[in-house]
Formats: structure tokens, sequence, C-alpha cells
């Protein structure tokens, strides 16, 4: 029998998902339709963003999977009729822009790329940066991203620590757990990387008690989710020098608001929540597998662990 599966995700991405989706389907000897309009009891799998008109999942009775193209799922969790499994998105895409997007925000800062890019009146001190290997970087979350960044970084030769809610061993990187562990990487980080979700426990990690941990002048970099920082502390600890730069990606909400303090903050660089992309040609590639894998009685990858959020 023919499976069918929903696309609810961007309409302006639908053609290039639909002509990946359908070469990997029959590549995978699956039989399928893809379509943006099923009757629900007729759907047997949903791709899924945030943002979709889909918000009442009680009629898809014969869904066996909502898999969604985005790596943060804060705004699907929450949503009491999806009871149907919940996949996310890791995908090797995904983790190649992370990683070059958080390395050219951090070597800015490194090597004081806006210090020493001179222009016409320029001035001419010399303060050349450390070499990497004596610059210690931290990294909170050591997921599927956090850990393709430290290992980037890493290769670079930054002193890379990072920071999960369950303690890693991972070959070149210093692992902690915990909240002795939180305080002991934001002790040593002179730049700061955040790839956390957005969870009830994640909520203002960074808030003046944390932040005043930081070396003074140290930098922040956040490609997570804007509610991981308290924004009026961080605004503070900006303004007192104990955060010396903010790179901010994410925001509480999106579009930044015109007026937002950090729009005119000189010590802030706003970038509108574009660190890294899902990209069709990967991703099409993770959904057909995971259907593959459940048509085939197999357990299903990146199920997103609804109690923790993430
Ligand atoms: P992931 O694989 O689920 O990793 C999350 C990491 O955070 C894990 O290491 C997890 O610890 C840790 N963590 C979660 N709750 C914690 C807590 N309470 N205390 C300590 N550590 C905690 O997620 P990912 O794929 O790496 O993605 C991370 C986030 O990046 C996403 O949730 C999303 O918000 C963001 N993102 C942003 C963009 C962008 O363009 N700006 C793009 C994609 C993703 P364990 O390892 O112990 O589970």
């Amino acid at each position: 029998m023919s499976l069918n599966i929903l696309y609810a995700a961007n309409p302006s991405e639908w053609d290039v998902y639909s002509a990946s989706l359908s070469f990997l389907l029959k590549q995978a000897g699956l039989s399928a339709c893809i379509s943006r309009e099923f009757a629900p009891d007729e759907v047997d799998y949903i791709v899924y963003a945030p943002g979709s008109e889909l918000q009442d999942f009680t009629p898809y009775t014969r869904c066996k999977a909502v898999m969604s193209l985005w790596a943060g799922v804060e705004r699907i969790t929450g949503n009491k009729t999806l009871t149907q499994p919940l996949t996310r998105m890791v995908d090797s895409g995904l983790e190649e822009g992370m990683c070059e997007w958080v390395a050219g925000h951090v070597l800015r800062y490194h090597l004081g790329m806006d210090r020493h890019i001179l222009g016409q009146n320029g001035d001419w001190c010399q303060q050349p940066p450390p070499l990497a290997r004596n610059r210690r970087v931290g990294i909170l979350g050591l997921g599927a991203l956090g850990q393709a960044v430290a290992g980037t970084l890493a290769a670079l030769k930054f002193d890379t620590a990072g920071w999960s809610r369950s303690e890693k061993d991972i070959a070149g990187i210093s692992c902690y757990g915990g909240d002795t562990g939180l305080r002991a990487v934001l002790a040593r980080s002179e730049i700061l990387v955040l790839l956390l979700p957005d969870t009830p426990e994640t909520t203002n990690l960074l808030n003046t008690d944390t932040l005043a941990l930081m070396p003074r002048g140290a930098m922040i970099v956040n490609p997570g989710r804007g509610p991981l920082i308290d924004d009026e502390a961080l605004l503070a600890a900006l303004d007192s020098g104990q955060i010396s730069h903010a790179t901010l990606d994410v925001f509480r909400v999106e579009p930044l608001p015109a007026g937002h303090p950090y729009w005119a903050h000189a010590n802030v660089t706003v970038t509108p929540h574009i660190a890294s992309d899902t990209r069709a040609d990967t991703a099409s590639q993770v959904v057909v597998e995971n259907i593959r894998r459940c048509e085939a009685g197999e357990e299903l990858m990146f199920l997103v662990d609804r109690e923790a959020g993430y």
C-alpha cells in the first residue's frame, strides 16, 4: 500500500522538499505520495515545521510519526494534541552550517577583527591576538550541534570545554556536567557559545549570577535560543564591561522588535536567526530513513523526549 506523507512545513520550500523526498523515497523502495493536502485520517507521516497552519493533530489518527524539520522543538513539545511520536532534525547540513557560523564569530572575537581591521583614520594599535590554543572557549550544550562545533573549535586548536546534562567523554574537549560543572565552564570561558535547547530548565540560564562567574570582558555567541539569556542581565553586564560583546542570532521575540535595546547597543551584534538552516537535500535523507525504519518496525532516530522538552 502506498504511504501518504503530509508536508506541513514552510510553503516556500514545498517544491524543493517534494522533489528531494519523492526521489529518495523511490530510491528507498517506498511507494508514497507526498502532498500538502490529505484527509487527516489518511495520513501516515507528517513532515512538520513550527509556524505551520496545522496545530491540531487529533484527527491524524493513522499518523505513525511527526517529523520536525527543525532541531529546536520548543514550539511543538507543548502541543497537547500531538500524541504521535515526534522526531527532531539532526542533519549533517545543519551541523556544517552551525560549525561555520560559530567558527566565524569566535574567530572574529579571538582575532580582534573589529579592532584590527582599520579604516582610513584607523588607530595603529598593535595588539596581536594570542594563539587559539591559549584562548579558552566554552560551549553550553554538547548535543548534535554542540559536539560538532566543539570538534571544529578544537580542530582550530582552541582550548575547548563543554557542558551538558549528562556528562560526556569527548576526545580533545574538557567535558563537564551538573551545577559545579556549569560554574567551572563559565569561570574559564573567555568566549562562550550557547547551544542548549529552550526548555523550562534552561530558561534564563545566563543571568546576573552566572554572568558574574565569567572572566571580566568575556564574549558571548548565542545561536541556541533567546530565552537562554536574561536580556536585562546581559544588557547590565554589557554596560558594566563584565561582558565585552555579544553576538545574538536568536531572541525571545523574532524578528527582534524595532526599538529593542539590542539593536542600538554598541557591543551587541544582531543576526536574524540565520546561524544554520535545515538543508532540504540532507534533511530529506533523514526523513526518508526514518520512514524506512518505521515501516521496517525499527526504532525512529532522534525521538524527542517530551518530558525533558528536547
Ligand atoms: P541536542 O542534540 O538535543 O543537544 C542539546 C544539548 O543540550 C545536549 O547536550 C543536552 O544534554 C544539553 N542540555 C539540555 N538541557 C540541559 C540542561 N538542563 N542542562 C545542561 N545541558 C542541557 O540539540 P542540538 O541539535 O545540538 O541543537 C541545540 C539547539 O540549537 C536547538 O535546540 C536549537 O534551539 C538551536 N538551533 C539553532 C539554530 C539557529 O539557526 N540559530 C539552528 C539549529 C538549532 P544531554 O547531552 O545530556 O542530553
